[in-house]
């Protein structure tokens, strides 16, 4: 037998014993406290009896399905309760003995063991609920306005052996604490027992001042509730659905994808699970809707939507439409290399599946290209993993469809062509500094310059190496918000010149976020003045919270701007410079990227005999 085997049957004895011993219990106290009641009733007691069990039965049927997760909540208990107010413990009994009878012989499917403690258990909780009414002052009979205290202390009761018998059960089988099983239950059945308070009070009222047809009120309104209430759950479940699903795919929709996501990243940042994220695009969507039409588009999106549900189906990933014709996969628990095997063969998979038109895709079939990113500890947003996978994805398609890429695998010669035009791209934008700071246009060169040395040095890949140095080029883009007497200013700045210039970082991330190519690269803009110690500026990011890239671009643009004239300070010599690194090592920098960064310029200034602050 498997050990996973072996402890199911333990955990299934486990929880047989406790039903057993709670089943013990509840008989043994029913016998003590009802001691064969009912042989001493009268006609009309019997009548009472059999009508108040008809109403249990019709108020176990007609239960209250509450939104969100629809959990029936029969309001039987409160004919019970009424029982205790009005009667006593051993008549409330009686109806509960009759009832399970009845119960047992229409339910035959559930397991006898089970009817029975579901019946011990309302014994128990009848018992209890009666003896604090009775020791709390409570009087049986006509509803009284002073014995309100009992009525709330039997409820009280009533509510805690139920919650109590059925958080022993939930530590005994699923081995969690007393307290992180009630936490479950607390808060739901919370609000169906005050209003099983209400309603067996109100009940015990309408039995005295009408009978049975009190009684008969009562049902009729219960039951239309139960009906208002079911009608209100199903809408609720429509509207729900509405609201995540994209109609035309069955999958979930853009903005819930988002919210799962945030769920996803924020477990796997605290657990330190993985976490993978693939985007797919079809390909060549645009000549099959050329082809046939829009409408058969629709119906090749919906057969897509359909396809990749199922073959998620036995995993827990998460399916979604992005939008037009780019779908998300979510994969808690994938690494790269696993979410690159899956969607591979997701992607052959369908090669291999044919749908109406497809020979006229270039590729003869059905196909798809698909980048994926997984979550690394320098991921600090869930946006930035959907612009990873989405750079991943162009690549994908860059490197002629119907093919899989990861993020950061990169291939060069596609990667060198797009990276001259987007530095020309970053320059022409960097230009309006020529007229704004001078000064400005040429650090950003320079910290350019670094940062394409510093790549080597790091042994960054294509990807990161385009990201870190288009990054370097573009970091300072927000001063153009800055007036130019600022910019410009030969005196020390006021605080409120000085909190103006700080903006920058957020005005150049509104700046960068504007074109698609560069949103990557908006960590390095809007980060690049956080400090290691958590002291920077917007966040108070520290340590690795900072991406690494953007500590090391930091270091280069601090040094940078140390060694060469600024308006507002005093230019320091190279030396000068690397000391004030080593200086603030540790707290505005990080280490060990502050020795990597001296031992390069170290190197430089050996090879070239001139300080690297120097060239232009
Ligand atoms: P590529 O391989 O580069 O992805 O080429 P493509 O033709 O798939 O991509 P492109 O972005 O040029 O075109 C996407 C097309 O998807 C254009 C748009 O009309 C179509 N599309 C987007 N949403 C829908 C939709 O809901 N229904 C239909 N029928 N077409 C859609
Ligand atoms: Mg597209
Ligand atoms: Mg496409």
């Amino acid at each position: 037998m498997s050990i996973l085997k072996r402890a199911r049957t333990k955990q299934l004895n486990a929880g047989q014993w406790y039903f057993f011993i709670i089943s013990v219990i509840g008989i043994a106290v029913f016998i003590s406290v009802n001691q064969a009641d009912f042989f001493h009733y009268s006609l009309n007691d019997w009548t009472w009896l059999y009508a108040l069990v008809g109403a249990t039965l019709i108020l176990d049927y007609f239960t209250f399905r509450l939104p969100p997760q629809g959990n029936g909540q029969s309001m039987d208990s409160s004919v019970y309760l009424a029982c205790v107010f009005i009667y006593s413990a051993p008549y409330a009994l009686s109806v509960c003995l009759l009832n399970f009878f009845i119960l047992s012989l229409y339910n035959r499917k559930t397991p006898f063991l089970k009817k029975l403690v579901n019946f011990s258990m309302y014994v128990l909780m009848i018992t209890g609920s009666s003896i604090v009414f009775s020791v709390t002052g409570g009087e049986t009979g006509p509803i009284q306005n002073e014995n309100i205290l009992s009525y709330v202390a039997a409820l009280s009761v009533y509510f805690s052996i139920n919650v109590l018998l059925i958080g022993f059960y939930y530590v005994i089988l699923m081995k969690s604490t007393l307290w992180e099983a009630l936490k479950i239950f607390f808060k739901d059945i919370i609000v169906v027992y005050l209003s099983t308070l209400i309603l067996s009070l109100a009940l015990s009222i309408l039995i005295f001042s009408n009978g049975i047809f009190g009684l008969a009120l009562f049902i009729a309104l219960s039951a239309m509730l139960s009906y208002s209430f079911k009608q209100l759950f199903t809408m609720y479940n429509e509207i729900q659905e509405k609201v995540i699903m994209d109609e035309r795919t069955g999958l979930f929709n853009h903005s819930y994808f988002e919210s799962l996501l945030d769920t996803e990243f924020n477990k796997s940042k605290s657990a330190g699970t993985s976490l993978s994220l693939a985007m797919m695009d079809i390909d060549d969507f645009k000549k099959y809707n050329d082809q046939f039409g829009h409408l058969k588009g629709d119906m090749l999106l919906a057969f897509l939507g359909h396809f990749l549900k199922n073959e998620c189906k036995p995993t827990e990933m998460i399916v979604s439409r992005f939008g037009g014709e780019e779908f998300t996969i979510l994969m808690p628990g994938y690494d790269e290399n696993k979410a690159l095997i899956f969607i591979n063969r997701l992607r052959k998979k369908l090669n291999d599946t044919y749908f109406d038109g497809a020979e006229i895709f270039p590729s003869g079939c059905l196909s798809f290209s698909a980048g994926i990113a997984s979550h690394r500890d320098d991921i600090h947003d869930k946006a930035q993993l959907i612009d990873l996978a989405d750079q991943a994805l162009y690549y994908a398609k860059k490197q002629g469809k119907n093919s899989v890429h990861v993020y950061g695998s990169g291939s060069a010669q596609v990667h060198e062509i797009d990276f001259a035009e987007d530095v020309r791209d970053i320059e022409q934008q960097l230009r309006l500094f020529l007229y704004k700071d001078v000064n400005t246009f040429k650090h950003a060169k320079r910290v350019f310059r670094y940062a394409m040395d510093m790549s080597e040095v790091l042994g960054l890949d294509c990807i990161e190496k385009r990201q870190f140095t288009l990054g370097a080029l573009i970091h300072d883009i927000g001063k153009l918000e800055i007036p130019w007497e600022l910019l410009n200013k030969k005196e020390q700045l006021t605080s409120y010149e000085w909190e103006m210039v700080k903006r920058h970082v957020i005005w150049g991330k509104r700046i960068a976020e504007t074109n698609d190519k560069f949103k990557d690269l908006v960590p390095y803009v809007e980060l690049h003045h956080e400090r290691y110690d958590g002291d920077g500026y917007p966040y108070g990011f520290k340590g690795t919270q900072i991406p690494k890239l953007c500590r090391m671009l930091t270091i280069i643009d601090s040094f940078d701007a140390m060694t060469t004239e600024r308006p507002y300070q005093k230019t320091k010599t190279f030396e000068e410079g690397i000391a004030e690194l080593k200086r603030c090592s540790g707290s505005q920098f990080d280490p060990e990227l502050v020795e990597l960064f001296i031992g390069y310029l170290n190197k430089r200034m050996l090879e070239q005999h001139q300080p690297a602050a120097e060239f232009t």
